[in-house]
């Protein structure tokens, strides 16, 4: 690269990110990104500072207008595609430097994401993005009692289906050695102990506030028992020396580290003394160089903890962010209330679509759009409360409806005959308002519409056989409805119900999800309905995966079942 190319470069960076905060480009945004872009041409990232900085100079000289219009003759990809990346809208981060923020997802590899991990991922990705700041995906994986290895990649999965990247991947559980570096400080201080009380009376003195009997010891003495937990020769745990008297009772002494025996699914038996969430939250957002972590309120007490710990190890402190955790009616949003119901056997696993893990909304056809327009609507509140899943449906209506085809389906068949009907071709719109093409359908005379629909039927009522032509009703029983051609003509005001021919349609079973969950929160064993119909042969030759609209019955995924068509219901 020559320094010409890097001049082109950092002009566009320039101007794109003049563009994006109002006319002023930040030197440090668009010097990462050039150099970035040097370094896989070998370019020494001192050669691009001086161009740069004389670049931005020049940019932000110009007015905002004069800016576009730059931007848009030397670059309009940067321009539709940071357009394109402003889809959803947060409010300002407190103490933010553009191009300086971290932000990071930390799940605990123990189960499958669900909604309200998409919920605290999406708000941590946007914030990063929306700064020119970094994103790390941080495996918070130091309980090997709950992990397994395969949710480390099913988690990333999860993340990946929701249109997130990361910057920069790692595992608390390689980080071991430096926990065990500083728990060390903590004791030689005096400011954490080895405890060896029982289970029982620790909660005694924490519910009394009476302190600990092991804190009498020396450092020293610690820091012996310390090194046998270390090398198996000891059973106790490490406590933070707080406060036993504190009204938080989060800060009644709290447990740093414990012993799990149990091997880890990627160090093994390497370790058995691991660090608690109190532990690992705070340390790792620091040594992480995190500057605004995200937790969800149920944590706040927790706070204390988290920030006295970094001052004891003088350990940078992050500006610590909270948000309401998301609940949903009638839904187990929580791994540890979604795993009984998958270890009962009440759901078919973790993909079950009455579930709200990301794998189940999948299959019920909401799609990551849906999921996003959700989380960004419901934003980045404290206020704690409980959502109905009607909102998710209706943000996934919005993201379906302009996109999703329409065919027929008929609920609960009911035969129709309509006496001296013309054959016709019919002409069936894929989408009433897109452009999407036609299907066309072969008619005779005899039909299958739904039972419903019959049911509002009575001798003498003229209705539409959408896209057909009319019909008027001449008998009616619980089997079957016999009518004559009543013309092709659009009379205002009579009902279009959908159909399909009686010589060429499909059989489907449509899957309905009802509240999961009870008022008590248990499992609800009427969560599970079907429907079986009829579908316009047009299906079959359709996609498993894809998403459609059964006109005035709702929207659908087609999936297959032993080589099977179904179909999962979607909402309406
Ligand atoms: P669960 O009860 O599902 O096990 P968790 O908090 O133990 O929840 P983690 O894997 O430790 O699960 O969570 C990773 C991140 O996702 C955390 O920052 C956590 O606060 C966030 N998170 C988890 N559940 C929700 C939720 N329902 N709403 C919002 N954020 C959530
Ligand atoms: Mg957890």
């Amino acid at each position: 690269m020559s320094e010409n190319t890097i001049k082109s470069t950092a002009l566009k960076y320039a101007l794109q990110n003049a563009v994006q905060f109002n006319g002023k480009a930040n030197p440090k945004a668009v010097i990462g990104k050039v150099i970035g872009l040097c370094k896989k041409d070998g370019i020494n990232p001192k050669e691009v500072i001086p161009v740069v900085n004389s670049t931005i100079q020049e940019v932000n000289s110009l007015s905002l207008e004069e800016q576009q219009k730059q931007l848009e003759d030397l670059a309009p990809e940067l321009l539709i595609k940071e357009k394109k990346q402003r889809d959803f809208s947060l409010p300002p981060l407190p103490k933010a430097t553009q191009g300086e923020v971290v932000t990071r997802f930390p799940p605990e590899p123990n189960g499958f994401l669900h909604i309200g991990h998409a919920k605290a991922a999406l708000i941590d990705y946007e914030y990063a993005r929306m700064y020119d700041g970094k994103f790390i995906l941080r495996f918070d994986d130091t309980n090997p009692e709950k992990e397994d290895e395969k949710f480390y990649q099913a988690q990333k999965d999860d993340l990946r289906w929701l249109g997130i990247e990361w910057d920069e991947e790692y595992c608390t559980s390689d980080h071991i050695p430096r926990h065990y570096e500083l728990a060390e400080k903590l004791i030689k201080e005096g400011n954490a102990y080895v405890c060896l009380c029982k289970s029982e009376d620790i909660k005694t003195q924490r519910y009394t506030g009476q302190s600990c009997p092991c804190t009498t010891k020396m450092p020293d003495e610690h820091l012996k028992v310390w090194k046998q937990m270390l090398d198996g020769s000891t059973n106790a745990i490490l406590r933070l020396r707080a406060d036993m008297k504190s009204d938080n009772t989060a800060m009644r002494d709290p447990t740093l580290f414990r012993i799990i025996e149990k091997p880890h699914p990627r160090t093994g038996t390497t370790y058995r003394v691991w660090p608690t969430y109190d532990f690992t939250g705070a340390v790792e957002d620091s040594i992480g160089g995190v500057t605004h972590p995200f937790r969800t309120k149920e944590y706040e007490l927790r706070d204390e903890v988290y920030f006295y710990l970094l001052s004891l190890l003088e350990l940078r402190h992050p500006h610590l962010m909270e948000f309401a955790r998301l609940n949903i009616k009638s839904m187990p949003v929580s791994k540890r209330k979604i795993k009984p119901l998958i270890d009962e056997g009440v759901v078919e696993g973790f993909s079950d679509f009455r579930l709200p893990t990301l794998q189940g909304l999948k299959r019920r056809g909401i799609t990551p759009q849906g999921i996003k327009a959700f989380v960004f609507q419901q934003g980045i509140s404290k206020v704690e409360s409980t959502v109905d899943f009607s909102i998710v449906e209706a943000c996934n209506r919005k993201a379906l409806d302009p996109v999703a085809k329409r065919y027929f389906f008929v609920a609960d068949p009911i035969k129709l005959t309509v006496s001296d009907a013309p054959p016709q071709i019919a002409q069936l719109k894929l989408h009433p308002t897109e452009d999407f093409g036609v299907r066309a359908i072969q008619t005779q005379g005899e039909f299958y519409i739904s039972s419903d629909d019959a049911a509002q039927l009575k001798v003498g009522d003229t209705f539409r056989l959408k896209e057909l032509y009319n019909v008027i009703v001449d008998s009616v029983t619980e089997k079957e409805i016999t009518g004559h051609y009543g013309g092709e003509e659009l009379i205002q005001q009579t009902s279009k119900i959908q159909w399909t021919t009686s010589s060429d349609y499909v059989s489907l079973t449509v899957l309905i999800s009802g509240p999961l969950l009870d008022e008590n929160g248990d499992y609800n064993p009427e969560s599970l309905k079907e429907i079986k119909g009829y579908a316009e042969p047009t299906i079959s030759s359709l996609s498993e995966g894809e998403i459609i609209q059964f006109e005035r019955f709702g929207f659908v995924r087609l999936e297959k079942k032993d080589g099977v068509l179904q179909a999962i219901f979607a909402h309406k």
